[in-house]
């Protein structure tokens, strides 16, 4: 097998090892990490389909985290994926109106952020040992609502390492919000800024480049590193279950080996649909890539005109965790497109940092013609719910209303009938106020976890453990500040 070294999109003198690259999160130079080489499956489609998640987990990941022994990686897998998801599939799939919800939320925070943040503390801790670092880690995020949870969930006591998550006080739904500043776990911090997500995003971005706090740190035993979607450790998981998929479809029969499948992804920052892209490159059969947008619309303008442009009014939306207008992942696209010229990239981000936006070259935009890009305005994706439940029981989230929506577009619009495959990001109970008022303006009288029981009782589906959870723990964070005031909670948060 060939070893795989990453280096960073926006400079090539330096190549780092996976391990390191999981530990390190961005490079050195604020760019992310991106493989040298993208690796093919050493196995074929038919022997994908006889494949546990786990195996299959085991057949993708080794070929891209080629530092890690296969005890290591295995102990990684079988840690991760096992009872805490509701399912030994892992990730189901279910039929509806002719297309497959790919389920990814039946992790202990019921949102596909689960499917990758479940392994990345065992790989991280791993990576550490691997390198001989000494250093406590300290994991520092921002969330638009399901990554905190779920890096919360991981990261909870796991000796070695702290978490601090920072997500808008004003831009989660109340039982994320709930969920989070119920955590528990000694090494737990959460806090809830005054700013929206692109601010508590830049903010955590300015504190990994920070070297005066650095400097403090390194002097107490702490180093940063990222749980956030920028990190390969999350990027590589995801690889797997659209892999997993496309098997499960060829061992039901649904598809014959090769035929190619579309994939409809719900996108904020990018790092699901990358997921998929990685995936095609490696030798999944995907034709087309769909990328799914809310009113926040900046990916949908992207693909259609090839400038990215992120000057504009952000709207908040009943899908919260796609309210973003800095898609990072789509760096790593960016840096693919653009021939693998980090100098080229990093002009681009160098002009949507000053500028807050970039175009891309003709050349470039040739290169993106697997993509689709539309999007989904909040009433489409009410309507879309409620439809989907009246026509045939089913019930979705409010994110992945907007992949069927645009999914119903794309097939209008160019009468594709390949089969299709939705990821289904999160379970309706997460959402559960703008999911049942979708299919009933009314239920907006009655009280959260009231709704939650309806929810229950119509959909027809057990509540789910992590809602079960929430209803009576106590509130253990209840801290806020402004979106200037991050690099202080950090200090406070670890004593300097
Ligand atoms: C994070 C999230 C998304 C967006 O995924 P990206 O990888 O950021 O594009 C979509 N839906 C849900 C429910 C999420 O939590």
């Amino acid at each position: 097998m060939m070893d795989i070294f990453y280096s960073s999109t926006r400079g090539h003198n330096k190549k780092v090892t996976a391990s390191q690259a999981i530990l390190q999160g961005l490079a050195e130079d604020g760019g992310l990490f991106v493989p040298e080489k993208i690796p093919a499956f050493e196995n074929t489609l038919e022997e994908f389909a006889q494949m546990s998640y786990q195996e299959t987990a085991y057949a993708v990941m080794k070929l891209l985290l080629t530092d890690f022994t296969e005890e290591e990686l295995k102990y990684c897998i079988n840690s991760a994926y096992d009872s805490k998801f509701d399912t030994k599939e892992i990730a189901p799939m279910a039929e509806a109106e002719g297309v497959y919800y790919l389920e990814l939320f039946h992790g202990r925070t019921i949102a596909f952020k689960d499917m990758a943040l479940s392994i990345l503390p065992y790989l991280m801790t791993t990576a550490a040992k691997k390198n001989q670092v000494k250093n406590e880690i300290v994991i520092l995020t921002a969330t638009s609502g399901d990554t905190g949870k779920a890096a919360l969930a991981g990261f909870a006591d796991v000796p070695g390492t702290r978490i601090l998550v920072f997500y808008p006080k004003n831009g989660v739904s109340p039982i994320q919000e709930r969920q989070m500043v119920t955590q528990k776990g000694a090494n737990t911090r959460v806090v809830g800024i005054y700013g929206n997500f692109d601010d508590a995003q830049s903010g955590v971005k300015k504190l990994f480049a920070d070297q005066e706090l650095a400097a403090q740190m390194e002097e107490k035993g702490f180093q940063f590193s990222s749980a956030n979607s920028i990190n390969i450790g999350r990027l590589v998981p995801q690889i797997v279950y659209y892999v997993y998929a496309y098997a499960q479809l060829l061992k039901e029969e649904r598809i014959s080996a090769g035929e190619a499948i579309n994939v409809v992804v719900p996108t904020g920052n990018f790092g699901n649909i990358l997921a998929a892209y990685y995936a095609k490159n490696m030798g999944l059969p995907i034709a087309k890539l769909i990328c799914a947008s809310n009113d926040n619309k900046v990916l949908y303008d992207f693909f259609s005109t090839g400038t990215y442009d992120r000057n504009r009014e952000f709207v908040l939306t009943t899908s919260p965790s796609m309210d973003i207008l800095i898609s990072s992942n789509l760096e790593r696209l960016i840096y693919r497109v653009a021939g693998e010229d980090a100098q080229k990239n990093a002009e681009l981000m160098k002009a949507l940092n000053q500028e807050g936006k970039y175009e891309i070259t003709a050349q470039m935009k040739e290169k993106l013609a697997d993509f689709y890009g539309n999007y989904a305005t909040g009433a489409e994706c009410a309507d879309k719910l409620k439809e989907l439940y009246e026509n045939t029981g089913y019930i979705i989230d409010t994110h992945t209303a907007v992949a069927a929506v645009v999914c119903d577009k794309y097939k209008n619009a160019t009468k594709d009938a390949a089969k299709t495959v939705i990821a289904s990001t999160a379970s309706p109970f997460k959402f559960t106020r703008s999911v049942m008022t979708a299919i009933d303006a009314s239920y907006d009288s009655m009280d959260d976890f009231a709704l939650v029981d309806e929810l229950s009782r119509i959909g027809n589906v057990a509540v789910p453990a992590a809602i079960e959870e929430i209803r009576t723990a106590p509130v253990l964070h209840d801290i806020q500040c402004d979106k200037t005031e991050m690099k202080e909670a950090v200090k406070t948060f670890l004593g300097l």
